[in-house]
């Protein structure tokens, strides 16, 4: 039931383009100093009342999206977080949230579930605690996020616990233990996803990470690369396609991507005040309290959006890659279903272990 609207809705946006995923950023404010990211140099924005999500989620059903996914920032900063989950829930979106599971608590995580949180997923960096804690600028965020790991497996399964890790020069080397500890300890699933280095002036998200060394260097990735294939191919739970696998070897290599996206058609952001983008990292073009779901569906809607994608040196990020191929590409839609059918593949592994 809970993913029926998911499943309901990928027809038309497969057929006509239309809108399926939104991701919300309740607040760009979060706890964490990650040397990689941009949003906590940026600092806060005004942020929309619970009244408001419930206004939007009503707006955002009528423009047909199926799957919302909550975000930061860090998304647990906000009070009623609970209650911002449980105003898209009721409306039947599948809803996911991602966070750095340093502010959940079993009774937090148990209360996200009871107001209809589907999966949940959380950043890890490293298998060493110091390392994790320095990437993060912050001390303990190793034990708190792998505690907030092992209570989501216990509370949200069969629902998904993602756990989110994303690859630099700090990292490149250990990624196939990180993936080894993730499914095989953790019980979760593994998604891994290149840091994003913008072109200069571009990008919202990832501004401002002056520290990182890029491209890396061609033989580790190959080599942690080729040990992923292997790793997936034998069931570990690796929650991106091969393709985005072999997208990321070659950014990784090269810093240069090539993709033509659907940002502003089949997804969507909405930023904390409201205001819409076509992705997470391109201007505002509407705000969701002003707009109608009629002016969404119209050509002045649709060319702005086309006009920011065309003027875009594109991105790796996983989240819009991987949605954008589960309408375009066969190979990775098969992958998925494979991965989701009882009895085959990362899925089989995931019970016989449980
Ligand atoms: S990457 Fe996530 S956890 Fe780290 S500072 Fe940015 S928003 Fe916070
Ligand atoms: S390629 Fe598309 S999804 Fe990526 S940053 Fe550009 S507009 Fe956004």
């Amino acid at each position: 039931m809970k993913y029926s609207r998911m499943l309901l809705r990928w027809p038309a946006s497969f057929l006509f383009g239309s809108l399926y995923t939104c991701n919300i950023k309740v607040t760009l404010r979060c706890n964490l100093r990650c040397g990689f990211c941009g949003l906590w140099r940026r600092g806060g924005s005004r942020e929309m009342y619970l009244q408001n999500y419930i206004t939007a989620a009503d707006k955002l059903k009528k423009m047909g999206a199926a799957r919302i996914v909550l975000t930061g920032g860090e998304p647990l900063l906000r009070t009623d977080i609970v209650e911002i989950t449980a105003a898209f829930a009721r409306r039947g979106f599948s809803t996911t949230l991602l966070t750095n599971g340093t502010l959940a608590d079993r009774e937090r995580l148990l209360a996200l579930k009871r107001a209809g949180l589907n999966d949940i997923g959380i950043s890890l960096d490293s298998c060493d605690p110091e390392t994790q804690d320095d990437i993060c600028g912050r001390k303990g965020v190793w034990e708190k996020a792998v505690s907030t790991i092992r209570e989501s497996v216990d509370i949200f399964h069969p629902g998904i616990v993602e756990v989110l890790t994303t690859v630099t020069s700090r990292n490149l080397t250990a990624i196939p233990d990180i993936v080894e500890f993730v499914v095989r300890d953790l019980k979760a699933w593994a998604v891994i996803n290149p840091v994003n280095i913008p072109s200069p002036g571009h990008s919202i998200l990832s501004a401002g990470s002056p520290d990182l060394t890029f491209p890396l260097p061609p033989r580790q990735v190959d080599r942690v690369f080729d040990t992923l294939r292997t790793m997936k191919r034998s069931g570990y739970r690796i929650l991106v396609s091969n393709r985005f696998l072999e997208e990321s070897r070659s950014y990784l290599k090269s810093g240069r991507y090539r993709w033509k996206c659907h940002a502003g058609e089949r997804y969507l952001t909405v930023f904390p005040n409201g205001s819409i983008s076509p992705c997470s990292d391109t201007p505002a073009i509407a705000n969701i309290l002003e707009l109608s779901p009629g002016d969404f569906r119209k050509k002045a809607f649709r060319d702005q959006a086309r006009k920011i994608r065309d003027a875009c040196d594109g991105c790796i990020f996983s989240c819009w890659r991987e949605a954008s191929y589960l309408f375009t590409k066969p190979s990775v839609i098969l992958e998925r279903i494979r991965q989701f059918l009882p009895g085959t593949g990362g899925k089989r592994l995931y019970h016989e272990e449980r």
